[in-house]
């Protein structure tokens, strides 16, 4: 199923060009008060949902999905995990090039491990993308993004596709700088997620995704999945290792080679097989 967060928070089935306005099927969330979970609750309970989409899209109205604004199809992650460097590629290109490393060492991900992005620097494709220092390189990096959908600690990599709720497009913008990945990740909109996110049983395989990202039409990043240096489930282990996962939490699993700058008045076009294709304008601040 792919489902979407759409206009007012309103939740959608896209289908065949169309989005189903399915937004009653929240009304099984749990009401919640302060203080609130620090967890997605609409991912914790995703089967519920589920249900009961099942239940009302036979009569659900129908919206042609263009124009439609798209917001990220997690509203609430308690935390935006990204793995830095994991395709060999990308990692010969950040140590060839000083424009990407200013001299901060690039070392493999084995060594150095995940960091976080600020969850305030989340938005969906529609919201765009607002350059912060427009006076510095602010680069693009498509990735594929797993949705966590329930919680675990020390998770084995054997266990670890039973955690994944779903997938979707994440684009992991970045200031070049010398200050820590975390900050210069971390601008407001520099965490894009979308165009929808696409569940783990109907995208079976995640380790043989096709994807590319252009920029003005012109093709900057090309690659697939299969390339990953640490895989999705040992991405769950490693995380895991640290901090509990919890539903709705998202791994940016790391962007491939072909990384370049953006600037206000630049389309981004970020495409994935299986899961779809999202525009994202770039803006002044
Ligand atoms: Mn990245």
């Amino acid at each position: 199923m792919r489902l979407c967060r759409f206009n007012e928070n309103r939740l959608g089935v896209v289908k065949d060009g169309l989005v189903f306005d399915v937004t009653q099927a929240l009304d099984v969330l749990p009401p919640s008060r302060y203080p609130h979970p620090t967890y997605d609750s609409f991912i914790a309970n995703l089967d519920k949902v589920r249900a009961r989409i099942n239940e009302i899209l036979p009569k659900a109205a129908s919206l042609p999905l263009e124009g439609l604004t798209l917001l990220s199809p997690v509203a609430n992650p308690g935390k935006l995990i990204a793995a830095p460097v994991n395709y060999l590629k990308h990692l010969e290109e950040a140590r060839a090039d000083p424009g990407v490393h200013h001299n901060n060492q690039i070392d493999e991900i084995q060594r150095i491990g995940l960091f976080l992005k600020a969850t305030s620097a989340m938005v969906g494709p529609s919201h765009g993308v607002a350059i912060r220092h427009p006076e510095r390189r602010n680069d693009h990096e498509i990735e594929l993004a797993v949705i966590i959908g329930k919680s675990g600690v020390g998770i084995a990599s054997a266990d670890a596709w039973d955690y994944v709720a779903g997938y979707c497009i994440g684009l992991d913008m970045t200031v070049r700088g010398p200050e820590e990945r975390s900050l210069r990740k971390s601008v407001d909109t520099y965490a894009v997620l979308g165009p929808w996110m696409v569940t783990a049983d109907e995208l079976t395989d995640a380790t043989n995704l096709g994807f590319r990202l252009t920029v003005n039409g012109e093709l900057r990043q090309s690659a697939n999945t299969k390339d990953l240096v640490i895989d999705i489930p040992e991405l769950i282990r490693f995380a895991s290792a640290f901090y509990t996962l919890h539903p709705g939490d998202v791994i940016y699993t790391g962007t491939p080679a072909g990384v370049g700058p953006v600037k206000p008045g630049d389309l981004i076009v970020a495409e994935f097989d299986q899961i779809g294709r999202m525009e994202v304008a770039v803006r002044a601040v």
